[in-house]
């Protein structure tokens, strides 16, 4: 049960797998990543440890310079690879910590558009959703917006998306979520010990947040959409 996030400047794959180990110790019994690459949507995913996602990543790496990765506690769903993070929903992926309460009424509504699903998480709902508010013509940050005002629930999440390669917007209504600031590059973890390979340069997002993140610039938001500014702090180094 763990979310990391890289706008980055070098494939970003191999450093999300590392701040992922970082989390282990939160307990875990599958994780994945993916990543945006030559305009395309691209995953790994693996039940059981970490080692078993690094070996699918060395037979097949990911090569994009954006990309979201997850450590799954599953609630909702039996572990295995198809249940994993992250979740794809057209141009959307996602990875998710937490249990989305109103999950079955969100699905039904889905399911009844024609949204197919694929894995027996509750997690899957949010692709969908956002997606579905891209295919009615919102832009990505305002569909992710749009999608999280319906959630019930407790989550940390981010949601990346092909076809915009600077953003990735992470949201928190519960479990912890934290921007790290770079140079150049920009990152979402669940905790400081996470981000400690690449940055000290911590954010924390509070309950009912949201943040749009891109490499050279990041704004939270509350959830009537208003920015709202949060202390920056910076963690004693344990890297
Ligand atoms: N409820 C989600 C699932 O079962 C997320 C679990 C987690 O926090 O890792 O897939």
């Amino acid at each position: 049960c763990g979310i990391v996030g890289i706008v980055g400047s070098t494939p970003v794959a191999p450093l999300i797998v590392e701040a992922l180990k970082r989390l282990e110790y939160r307990g875990y019994d599958s994780a994945g990543v993916a990543t945006v690459e030559h305009g395309k949507l691209e995953r790994r995913r693996a039940e059981g440890k970490l080692v078993n996602l690094e070996r699918r990543l060395k037979s097949e790496p990911l090569d994009g310079f954006i990309g979201i990765g997850h450590t799954r506690w599953a609630t909702h769903g039996v572990p295995n690879e198809v249940n994993a993070h992250p979740h794809f929903s057209k141009d959307v992926a996602i990875v998710h910590n937490g249990i989305i309460e109103n999950f079955a009424e969100l699905k039904a509504e889905l399911q009844k558009d024609g949204y197919e699903f694929t894995s027996q998480t509750d997690t899957e709902v949010v692709a969908h959703l956002v997606s579905r508010e891209l295919a009615r013509g919102k832009a990505p940050q305002d569909a992710a917006f749009a999608a999280l005002k319906r959630l019930e629930g407790a989550f940390a999440l981010a949601i990346m998306f092909r076809g915009d390669e600077d953003l990735i917007v992470g949201a928190r209504n519960g479990p912890p979520l934290a921007v790290g600031h770079g140079e150049g590059e920009m990152y979402l973890g669940s905790d400081a010990i996470a981000l400690a390979p690449f940055t000290n340069s911590i954010t924390y997002l509070e309950d009912g947040d949201w943040v749009v993140v891109r490499r050279n610039e990041m704004q939270i938001h509350d959830m009537s959409g208003a920015p709202v500014e949060r202390k920056r702090t910076q963690s004693v180094g344990t890297s």
